[in-house]
């Protein structure tokens, strides 16, 4: 189980998974790839990458770590259990590492289900955006056996640069669940301290400035703050997608019974965003539903 890892297959190659992808191929790791638009392949080819022609291909042809970057739980399940899926080409020993951020509890019937086919289910969704993919900076949160992980740690040091093993499967998409809901009502803090700026009539990004430094300072203060209050909307991380995260986490706290009001205020204002339009919009954009509800301009 030590030895060292060389082939991996890529799966997904959206703005997360081509950067990782990339900084793979960087590292020194043979690719072969496979994207459900086949266009977005092409780059990779270009570097000397395989294209595969299904998922099920990619997994005969041997790698020893398949990674994951698709939408949602439904788009693992069809990639791993699909027609065509991995399990349709896997050999036994394969380790499916899942960048994806899905439901907790799904991850953990899909590990179940794997090593059924003797293949282990790694869990590692990501935080840290674009950016943090291209740069290779990722926050990684893994669930899996012990053994698997440590095997994986060059591919992850070569992705990311928090890596954090949180315990078995399904532990790592718990964790983003976790991140999900701090963002979210750290985003939402920030948003009502502006709007109380703009009514107290304060130069709201004076008052960023000066929060900034003490206990109120967070990464959403700091970098969607300054955005809001100059009308920045702009996506780096789209309120789609957001809301995709809290649909996880609602479930998930359903399940355990746990209330999170503040999580919840924080997605109606991202839902009415989106109802009105606003899908597209970088998260930040939850501001336009405290300018609606408080008549406050925030800029
Ligand atoms: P994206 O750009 O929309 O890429 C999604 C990828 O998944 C594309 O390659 C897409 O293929 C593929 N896909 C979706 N459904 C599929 C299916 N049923 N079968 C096969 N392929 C499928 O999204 P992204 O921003 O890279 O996000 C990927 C994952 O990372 C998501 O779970 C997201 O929540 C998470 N994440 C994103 C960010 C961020 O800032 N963007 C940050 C942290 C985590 P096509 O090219 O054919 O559409």
């Amino acid at each position: 189980m030590n030895e060292s890892i060389r082939q991996v297959g890529y799966i997904g190659l959206g703005i997360m998974g081509a950067a990782m992808a990339s900084n793979l191929a960087k590292a020194g790791f043979a690719l072969t790839v496979w994207n459900r638009t086949r266009s977005k392949c092409k780059p990779f080819a270009k570097q000397g990458a395989t294209v595969a022609d299904s998922p099920a291909d990619l997994a005969a042809k041997g790698p020893d770590v398949i990674c994951l970057n698709v939408t949602d739980t439904a788009d693992v399940e069809q990639v791993l259990f699909g027609d065509d899926g991995v399990v349709a080409g896997a050999k036994p020993g394969l380790i499916v590492v899942d960048h994806s951020t899905i439901s907790p509890m799904a991850t953990r019937e899909f590990a179940c289900k794997l090593a059924g086919h003797d293949i282990t289910l790694v869990d590692a969704p990501v935080s840290g955006g674009d950016v943090g993919a291209r740069e290779g900076t990722l926050s990684i949160m893994v669930g899996g056996p012990d053994d698997a992980v440590q095997r994986l740690q060059p591919m992850f040091e070569a992705v990311g640069k928090t890596i954090s093993h949180l315990g078995e499967s399904g532990t790592g998409q718990a964790c983003k669940a976790c991140n999900q809901i701090a963002v979210v009502c750290n985003l939402m803090g920030v948003c009502e301290a502006m709007a109380m700026a703009k009514k107290t009539g304060l130069d709201v990004s004076k008052m960023l400035e000066a929060i900034a430094g003490g206990a109120a300072g967070s990464w959403q203060l700091a970098n969607l703050g300054p955005r809001i209050a100059k009308g920045d909307f702009d996506p780096g991380f789209m309120i789609d997608l957001v809301l995709k995260d809290l649909g996880i986490v609602d479930d998930t706290a359903r399940q355990q019974r746990l209330p999170l009001a503040g999580t919840s205020t924080a997605e109606g204002y991202f839902r009415a965003v989106a109802a009105a339009g606003g899908g597209k919009l970088g998260t930040q954009a939850m501001a336009k539903a405290l300018e609606n509800l408080g008549a406050v301009d925030l800029k």
